[in-house]
């Protein structure tokens, strides 16, 4: 006879055995001062990347300003109709507040753009901009990587040499063709990117539902000189065609693939990574040594003030504003900045938050006589079955049709010699416009968006503090349009949006007369009037701790992500990537993550 408690502790190891691992709670932290080998401020996109491989050998706490968004964000982050329609990506300054998972950050009046100032979502949450962005996975080009390389006197940031590292983070799924909608909207890609014996965590697929008229506007985009590619956006080729995205997305559910639904739970999973993670901590300051040796982080729970010590390194992943902001909070960044907030210097680097790259964009609007898919009590017990059961219809899918190209000699022809100069200098690989399509309901008509974002800005804006402490968010100086050649090349963005909406290929959908800006706006001068007060983002920005050669004066960190004039210190995040990749960054910043996961490794 089995006694009760055998047949207990036989139901509970068939219980453990079904989920091999360990409880989800073993990974984080109660509050209180601790030691580390290493301690990643920011549980974001490349910080819980960078977290998990490092944990995989060692000792390891994140350090994370939100919390879960499957808890805090209800189900915005999770479904993936809502990374197009979420209110807080408003960018306008009365955006709807969500507080739980964005930073609240609003940048300072932008003069290119009529002096208005721009909410800028960041994700503040276990996944950081992975758990709020648009969900889009591209790559950038062969140039671009050759460019990077000889920026930062680094051959293993080359096309050939970082692709390993891509494919580390990344397991692909090709369409579903049996569910896929509508069937025309084909999907071209190139397997041998990725290996997915790699078991990379982050699921890289496509949505199973197009919006129709999307499906029009590509053959638009096609009729203009932008054929279907044969490859997709991940092959290291980008310029000169359109495809449909793939997307960070899991397709046994259809729900976002973040770098917390990835990286943060394969860790959890796997009883030998040592990770922890600290959420609902800020991380304040960074602390060094006599030698200048970081060796630490001061941190803050709910007011509850301690520190966390690391044994060998102090990664900062805190994004695009926070890691400048946190480098000149432990003073690193232009002298004269930090003494007049009385912030001793450690390091005087006059590129900490200098060098900031955005890729801005607008869209040419026209109505269509196409259907739109518009969320109706009607509509949502069939819709969220199809999604539910079947991972169908419009709830599944965040996907969408782009193409890149640099502008036709017709429109540059007109460029000044000064623009054509710096585009000239450019890779030739690199695109300087990337057009999106998308459709929205209107109150008469669909209304269809051919946009156009620049995917080569010559404007540079910049980071700063306004005081000594952290409960004050970074200054944001975005300078859009401040280089008039940004300005040249986004007129001519706008005739070919314009040159799209007219191909005879798509006039039997469209109907009435151009609704933004419309057909009174014609002048190169009317045009730019309008654009500058139509900007909106990409959410992109970057480079803002640029990595580069000591001595280049913008320099922050090395090729090894190492800060200059410190040590132990390194920052792997979007802010460290030395210019805007064209395409779209996560990508490129899950490679950097796995590429500076490696050098560390190796005692780089
Ligand atoms: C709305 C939106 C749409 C986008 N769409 C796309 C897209 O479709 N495709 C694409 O490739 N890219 C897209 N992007 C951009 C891309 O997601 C980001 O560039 C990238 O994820 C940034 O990664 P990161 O690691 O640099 O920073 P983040 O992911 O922002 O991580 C930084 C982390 O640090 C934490 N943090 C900051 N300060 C502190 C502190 N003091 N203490 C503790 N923690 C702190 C933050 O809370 C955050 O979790 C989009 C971004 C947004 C916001």
């Amino acid at each position: 006879m089995v006694s009760l408690s055998a047949t207990l502790l036989i139901a509970f190891s068939a219980l453990v055995s079904a989920q091999p691992g360990r409880l989800y709670s073993s990974c984080f932290a109660i509050p209180g001062n601790a030691s580390y080998d290493y301690v990643v401020v920011g549980g974001g996109t490349a910080g819980l990347a960078i977290a998990k491989r490092l944990a995989e050998t060692a000792s390891v706490a994140v350090i994370e300003a939100g919390g879960v968004y499957e808890i805090e964000n209800g189900n915005q982050s999770v479904v993936p109709y809502f990374a197009l329609t979420m209110g807080v990506l408003s960018t306008s300054t009365s955006y709807p507040r969500q507080p739980l998972v964005d930073w609240d950050l609003i940048s300072q009046p932008v003069a290119g753009a009529g002096d208005k100032r721009i909410h800028y979502a960041r994700g503040k949450t276990l996944g950081g901009c992975s758990a709020l962005n648009t969900m889009g996975y591209l790559r950038g080009s062969v140039g671009t990587h050759q460019r990077w390389a000889d920026l930062v006197g680094d051959d293993s940031y080359t096309w050939e040499n970082v692709l390993p590292y891509f494919k580390k983070s990344a397991t692909f799924t090709p369409p579903n063709l049996a569910k896929r909608f509508p069937a025309n909207a084909t999907v071209q890609f190139d397997p041998t990117v990725f290996d997915n014996s790699l078991n990379g965590p982050i699921q890289v697929s496509y949505g199973n539902w197009i919006d129709v008229t999307t499906t029009w506007l590509a053959v638009a985009l096609q009729a203009i000189g932008m054929p279907l590619g044969s490859l997709g956006f991940n092959s290291g080729v980008l310029s000169g065609f359109g495809d449909w995205v793939t997307d960070e997305i899991k397709p046994e559910d259809a729900t976002r693939s973040s770098s917390e639904a990835g990286y943060l739970r394969q860790a959890i999973a796997d009883p030998n990574s040592a990770i922890t993670v600290y959420t609902h901590t800020q991380a304040s300051k960074i602390l060094f040594d006599s030698n200048k040796t970081a060796n630490g982080v001061l941190v803050n729970t709910a007011g509850f003030e301690y520190i966390i010590s690391a044994t060998q390194e102090v990664i900062l992943s805190a994004g695009v504003f926070h890691s400048p902001q946190l480098l000149m909070l432990s003073g690193i960044g232009p002298a004269a900045t930090l003494e007049s907030f009385d912030i001793p210097v450690i390091s005087n680097m006059s590129g900490v938050g200098q060098n900031l790259w955005d890729q801005i964009f607008f869209d040419v609007l026209s109505g269509v006589n196409l259907p739109a898919f518009i969320p109706t009590p009607e509509n949502e017990a069939s819709t969220l079955q199809s999604y539910l059961q079947d991972q169908e219809g419009p709830y599944s899918s965040a996907g969408g049709y782009v193409s890149f190209e640099k502008i036709p000699q017709d429109l540059r022809q007109n460029f000044s010699q000064r623009t054509q100069d710096l585009l000239a200098t450019l890779p030739e690989d690199w695109p300087e416009i990337e057009y999106i399509v998308l459709a929205y309901p209107g109150a008469n008509s669909t209304i269809g968006a051919v946009s156009a974002t620049i995917e080569a800005p010559f404007s540079r804006g910049n980071v700063t503090i306004s005081s000594s402490s952290i409960t004050d968010p970074p200054v944001i100086n975005l300078n859009w349009l401040s280089d008039p050649a940004d300005e040249e090349l986004l007129v001519a963005a706008f005739r070919r949006c314009r040159q799209a909406w007219d191909s005879p290929a798509i006039q039997q959908v469209r109907v009435g007369p151009e609704i933004a800006p419309g057909l009174a706006t014609q002048t190169d001068e009317e045009i730019l009037a309008w654009i500058r007060l139509n900007l909106g983002i990409q959410w992109h920005a970057s480079s803002s701790n640029k990595m580069g050669v000591e001595g280049d004066p913008l320099a922050v960190v090395d090729s090894k992500a190492r800060v200059f004039g410190v040590q132990g210190l390194r920052v792997v995040d979007v802010s460290s990537i030395p210019f805007s990749v064209p395409g779209h960054p996560s990508g490129t910043a899950y490679m950097l993550a796995e590429k500076i996961a490696d050098d560390i490794k190796n005692g780089n």
